[in-house]
């Protein structure tokens, strides 16, 4: 079941801050408080789905849609699409997925090698 206290719940209640990077009234993209790269960016659809299983099961067409879709609009605003990028989503137990909120992690900046 959606725990509603997670982090990221409390990021899209405005509970807690974080550095936005683009939002709009479905997805929110936000610098990670614990960068694994030069960019680390998360993005966050503003529906309560635990992982990327959960989100593709219940989420609207339009939704997942517009989520992946937008992931395109911070490659452009943050200018790597040239120089390359990095896209993860970590899905339940094994992947060691630590907060309960789907959330895909765009990494770039740098060359990826050895990261995550
Ligand atoms: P996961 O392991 O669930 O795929 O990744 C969770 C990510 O959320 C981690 O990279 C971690 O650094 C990030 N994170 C955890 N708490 C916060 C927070 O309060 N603010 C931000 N911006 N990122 C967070």
């Amino acid at each position: 079941m959606y725990d509603n206290n997670n982090i990221f719940a409390k990021i899209l209640r405005k509970e807690i801050p974080c550095e936005m990077i683009y939002e709009d009234d479905k997805v929110l993209f936000f610098n990670d408080v614990n960068p694994q790269a030069k960019i680390h960016v998360l993005g966050i659809p503003k529906i309560p789905v635990i992982d990327y299983h959960d989100f593709i099961q219940k989420a609207e067409k339009d939704m997942v849609s517009h989520f992946f879709s937008s992931i395109n609009l911070v490659i452009a605003k943050l200018k790597i699409n040239e120089s390359g990028f990095r896209i993860i989503t970590n899905n339940g137990r094994d992947s060691n997925q630590e907060v309960p909120h789907f959330h895909i992690h765009l990494l770039a900046g740098e060359n990826l090698k050895g990261i995550r």
